[in-house]
């Protein structure tokens, strides 16, 4: 049945296949098994009816009809949009492997000057790519970890630049290592008279409890705030269980979401899955800048320090998420794509499969990647789920995700702002052309 459903799928999206400036006005995309993520369980055979970018009706199969034309899909499974929730930009390239591989919403942790230009290209639709959440450009101390970054060491300075943050549309303020807590505390009252989230990494110098103080939207990664991730000059391969369940439960108390990028800690300590990624087509589309020097570069030495460090890193990464899962903290799933072995877009994929690994029910993995990430964002009028009036973003996927999580890696077509994407157009945007360079 499985092998069937997936060949008629191939074939149809196929003959479907139309550029996307000939898809206007209305469509129907026709016998999907729909996973709502409203709460209800998924509706089998059902039609979908889009009008411009949003959804119109939904009904059982053979009951819309439409003068626009209609993508069969055969009884394949249809998943509202996902959302990587922790993403770098660097090119075009990389903003269409996101959508082909089903991620139509990311949310971009260190902005800039050309990054809020690529935002307003990708709404206004010159230029293909998923919906776009921009952070400022990173809050941080002097001295700085990265050198564009402008240090920022009093409180004036951090109210004037959120100010200017704030003006020039950035939707979030990031902060970062290094600030002291006078600079956190400026950042955090500016940021909030401009109703802007604070969210980034806990500065080295600030207990959590003075952080929570000031009501973070977002904790990245899994790290600093652990008790013992380091010590004594290395990092901790044995923090104590009750440590983890203590910080797990403070966290789950004070409602802070934690973005814990399990698979950027799993991609460096697991050779095997680095092997899986290389397999992957996007990888050798990526530009050699990326996988090679960068990604190469990262990459530990078996049995060095470096290795054993990763190594610890991923288990207590693990081992709080699960910890997390258990006390019933707010977790979302970001990647930190397109760090060394995560390819943008796929990467998400992985992320939802170690979340699951964790102990996260496949159900609640999947809503953690929808409702749960577009509830974070706030906007009542993007809810992440599959009912009438909402925007169509969606993926068609050849089984179904509650199943086994590892099936939202099986996409066969995407719709974005109501335009439908076969698997072959969205590849088409991503593979250079023939003879080209790679880099965009
Ligand atoms: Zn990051």
């Amino acid at each position: 049945m499985f092998q069937i459903r997936k060949a008629l799928v191939g074939v149809l999206a196929v003959l479907f296949m139309l550029p996307a400036a000939a898809q206007s006005g209305e469509w129907l995309l026709r016998d999907a098994n729909v996973v709502t993520m409203t709460g209800a369980p998924p509706i089998a055979s059902q039609d979908i009816l889009i009008r411009d970018s949003r959804i119109v009706a939904i009904e059982d199969t053979g009951r819309l009809t439409t003068k626009g034309r209609v993508v069969e899909v055969n009884g394949a499974w249809v998943i509202p949009g996902l959302h990587d929730m922790h993403v770098h930009l660097g090119t075009e390239q990389m903003l269409a492997m996101y959508v082909a591989n089903g991620v139509t919403s990311i949310r971009v942790m260190n902005g800039n000057q050309s990054l809020l230009e690529l935002v307003s290209g990708v709404a206004d639709g010159g230029i293909f790519g998923p919906n776009i959440f921009l952070a400022s450009p990173l809050l941080e101390g002097q001295p700085p970890l990265w050198p564009q970054s402008e240090p920022v060491t009093t409180p004036e300075q951090a109210r004037q630049l959120v100010e200017r943050y704030a003006s020039e549309g950035y939707r979030a303020i990031k902060i970062y290592d290094g600030l002291t807590a006078p600079v956190l505390a400026a950042t955090a009252e500016e940021a909030k008279r401009h109703s802007l989230p604070v969210v980034g990494h806990m500065p080295d110098a600030i207990e959590l409890e003075q952080l929570l103080v000031h009501d973070p939207a977002s904790l990245e990664h899994v790290g600093g705030y652990l008790p013992g991730w380091f010590s004594g000059g290395r990092q901790a391969c044995d923090i104590p269980e009750w440590q983890l369940t203590r910080l797990a439960g403070r966290l789950a108390e004070a409602g802070v979401t934690v973005v814990p990028t399990l698979s950027l800690f799993h991609q460096s300590s697991n050779a095997d899955s680095r092997e899986l990624t290389r397999a992957q087509p996007e990888f050798n589309a990526l530009p050699p800048g990326i996988t090679g020097q960068f990604w190469l570069g990262a990459t530990p030495e078996p049995g060095s320090e470096r290795a054993r460090a990763a190594n610890c890193k991923s288990r207590n990464a693990e081992r709080f998420t699960r910890a997390l899962i258990a006390a019933g903290g707010s977790i979302l799933p970001g990647t930190d794509s397109p760090n060394p072995w995560l390819v943008p877009g796929r990467a998400l994929h992985l992320e939802l499969e170690r979340l699951v690994a964790a102990g996260m029910p496949p159900e609640q993995a999947l809503a953690a990647a929808t409702v749960d990430a577009a509830a974070w964002f706030g906007d009542k009028d993007r809810r992440g789920t599959i009912e009438t009036g909402q925007p169509a973003d969606l993926v068609v996927l050849e089984a179904n995700p509650l199943e086994d999580i590892r099936h939202v890696g099986a996409v066969t077509g995407v719709v974005i702002r109501g335009q439908w994407q076969s698997q072959a157009s969205l590849r088409q945007r991503w593979q250079p052309a023939a003879g080209s360079e790679a880099g965009l």
